[in-house]
């Protein structure tokens, strides 16, 4: 059977329906879970096996059989702790059946067989009596059903059945309960995720503003959670407004409901400032004395001794509707709503709140549309004044008194800039390539540009002199480049195809910005970041290593290795090469017929021999790849590297765009080593028909 996949092509920047194995959904699902990292929390794997084992001990010591349901069992792992802790009888439920197949070979490598009976379903499917999936109701319900949100993954209609029908009332319940805390701060990085600020322009005709829609400003944006490893996030980039507070708890040992609800506290301001967001986390008291704690505060509110990393778990930030002036001392009230799924907040001045009964569980719907072209990492790239400053400087020096300018990017605000910039005869064109026509018209209106630029709807194949009011040819083509459907860096090459699609359009001399991008690889140590894609082995006393073995097996599915993206702002590494120019992509030529490849080595750097030992084990090790773009011959941006701050080697990276990582691990894992190892060799290949970079590393 055959299975249809969702890739975004990135020579028509398109996204496509491509006909995969039927084992391909799967192998990606596995190879890409968290799986790994959750065997790998040692703090949460530890706080679990001590919370069922207590549970345990008190329904024994009641002189009842310790029967436990075990709802979504991945790898069997919670019901092998409860049943070594002497429960009678486990239910493992797991919904998605290669986990469930897979809990089956553990728990019988395991020896608990006799103990554990593994259920391919999902809870609310699950029956119970004598011909049922369960002879009788649990007593002891053990689960790990929780996001970064921590009901983002459905715990909550899920734990509503599972009281309504499946475990006794009293029963004990592993976790006893959640707590959701928050803290209201000020944070012009993250308030940069959420709105776009005035760009400001020196024209030659004096300074310009490009503002945004007045929808803009009162939207509240999209109900996703932003959910950020907020460790990495230095203090000096947000400011605290509030104590932590606690904003709701859940006790699961008691009947749940899943019903839409609000919870309001007071907070009295420990700071004036703006309150633009919310930080939040959670954690999970094990027993109900709440003496086995496990906790995702950040680092300013946890002793550094508590730390584990985890990437399963992370912190939230919520967007306010409005940026809020507080003051200290002055007490404001916070409400939090949440559905089913999801959670949002309201700040409200104290004294407005008596008047103000309207209880709203309407979950936040964009309004203004920017929030569904931009994603928050791509409102923070256009708010980065860095950025726009190389890109005016570079439109500086490219723009004459007679330019035609055509725009190939995404919701770009290249256009605008460009037309500041000119002067006042230059007749600038706009090519939309996606959906954003609708936003872009009322963009334009806001800053009075409607006539002066004009919004082109056309694939750039299928543009026509008509679409260009039949001026004769574009002497200038500008790109950030920038595409919704990129998922990794070379994806933007997509400008590149689109440039040669419309180059009947273009003057011989046409200035094409950014003139070329180039591929850039560096090898490096990841703090963290590793132990997403490393086996684990033993978990906890309890061997794991089919799950290892099947995560590797998905991870090699695919013939060659495949680099996944992943944002390293939020996930610190050292370097061990200098950073290495691989592949230059010329925007001033159309693409060519032939592929582009090429072979090296980088010489590694910083490496010692107890590091090496380890790294035929652990994908501690990893290239990176990222796009460099060459606005002029002078003025380059990086979507990648920023710098190597210290001789330690520290990185940092660009924290708008996401990076590809190519791990090493399972490519050299089964070869010897005699010497160290002083380079590492690579072959690289851009397919100009797929648009696609593969790629392979050799020590
Ligand atoms: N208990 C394991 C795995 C937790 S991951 C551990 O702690 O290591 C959560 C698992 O629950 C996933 O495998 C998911 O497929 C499964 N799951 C989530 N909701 C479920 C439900 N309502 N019924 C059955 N399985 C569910």
């Amino acid at each position: 059977m055959k299975t249809f996949c969702g890739r975004a092509n990135p020579t028509t920047g398109a996204m496509e329906w491509l006909e995969e194995d039927e084992d391909y959904d799967y192998h990606q699902e596995i190879a890409r879970s968290r799986y790994a990292d959750m065997l790998h929390d040692k703090d949460r794997n530890v706080k679990y096996y001590q919370g069922i084992r207590a549970a345990v001990s008190r329904v024994k010591e009641r002189g009842e059989k310790a029967i436990v349901l075990d709802i979504g069992t991945g790898t069997g792992l919670l019901s092998m702790m409860a049943a070594s802790a002497g429960a009678d009888f486990c239910y493992a439920i797991e919904v998605f059946k290669p986990m469930a197949n897979a809990a089956v070979k553990i728990v019988e490598k395991n020896g608990f067989s006799d103990k554990i009976k593994v259920i391919n379903k999902h809870s609310t499917e699950v029956t119970v009596g004598p011909d049922g999936d369960m002879q009788c109701r649990a007593n002891i319900l053990v689960t790990e059903l929780f996001d970064t949100e921590l009901i983002g993954e459905g715990a909550l209609p899920t734990y509503e059945h599972a009281h309504e029908h499946l475990v006794q009332e009293g029963c004990e319940a592993v976790p006893h309960r959640a707590t959701v805390y928050v803290q209201l701060a000020e944070s012009k990085r993250m308030w940069s995720w959420n709105k776009l600020f005035p760009v400001r322009v020196e024209a030659e005709d004096g300074e310009k503003v490009i503002v945004s829609p007045s929808e803009m400003e009162n939207c509240p944006g999209v109900p996703s959670v932003c959910d950020i490893q907020l460790n990495q996030m230095p203090s000096s980039d947000f400011t605290i407004l509030s104590d932590v507070v606690v904003m709701f708890s859940v006790d699961f040992s008691k009947p749940v409901r899943s019903a839409s609800a609000y919870y309001r506290v007071q907070l009295e301001p420990v700071k004036s400032g703006k309150a633009q967001i919310v930080l939040s986390w959670w954690d999970m008291d094990m027993d109900p004395s709440g003496k086995i704690n496990c906790t995702m505060a950040p680092y300013w509110v946890k002793p550094t001794s508590a730390f584990q990393w985890r990437d399963h778990w992370m912190q939230c930030v919520y967007f306010l509707p409005n940026e809020e002036p507080v003051f200290q001392g002055e007490n404001v009230y916070l409400t939090a709503y949440r559905d089913e799924y999801s959670v949002w907040y309201k700040l409200q001045k104290a004294r407005e709140e008596e008047n103000k009964a309207d209880v709203r569980v309407d979950s936040p719907v964009c309004r203004c549309q920017a929030h569904l072209l931009w994603n928050r990492p791509r409102f923070g790239e256009l708010n980065d004044q860095n950025r726009t400053r190389q890109y005016i400087n570079s439109l500086t020096k490219v723009l004459k008194t007679d330019s035609v300018c055509l725009c190939i990017s995404d919701g770009s605000l290249l256009p605008v800039l460009a037309h500041y910039l000119g002067a006042k005869q230059v007749q600038y064109f706009f090519l939309i390539v996606f959906f954003c026509f609708f936003f872009f018209l009322k963009f334009l209106k806001a800053n009075h540009l409607e006539d002066k630029i004009k919004i082109v709807e056309a694939r750039p194949e299928l543009l026509t002199p008509s679409h260009l009011e039949d001026r004769k040819v574009c002497n200038i083509l500008l790109g950030e480049p920038f595409f919704t459907t990129s998922l990794l860096p070379w994806h933007n090459l997509y400008f590149w195809y689109a440039r040669t699609a419309v180059n009947k359009h273009l003057a011989s001399d046409a200035t094409v910005l950014p003139q070329s991008a180039s591929l850039h690889v560096m090898i490096v140590e990841f703090q963290d970041l590793w132990r997403i894609r490393s086996p684990c082995g033993s978990c906890e006393g309890f061997d794991v290593r089919t799950m290892d073995d099947m995560i590797k097996n998905s991870l090699n599915f695919r013939e060659s290795k495949e680099a996944e993206p992943h944002p390293l702002w939020e996930y610190p590494c050292k370097s061990l090469s200098d950073p290495q120019e691989v592949l230059i992509f010329d925007f001033r030529r159309t693409v060519p017929q032939h592929c582009l490849s090429t072979e090296g080595s980088v010489n590694l750097l910083r490496v010692n021999a107890k590091i090496i030992v380890f790294f035929f084990f652990f994908p501690l090790y990893g290239a990176v790849l990222w796009m460099e773009y060459h606005l002029t011959a002078d003025i380059s941006v990086s979507t990648g590297l920023m710098q190597i701050s210290n001789d330690k080697g520290n990185c940092e990276w660009n924290p708008h765009c996401k990076q590809a990582v190519y791990f090493f691990s399972s490519v050299i894992e089964s070869e010897t080593l005699t010497d160290l190892p002083s380079a590492v060799t690579y072959a690289i290949h851009f397919d100009t028909k797929t648009g696609e970079i593969t790629m392979d590393f050799k020590l």
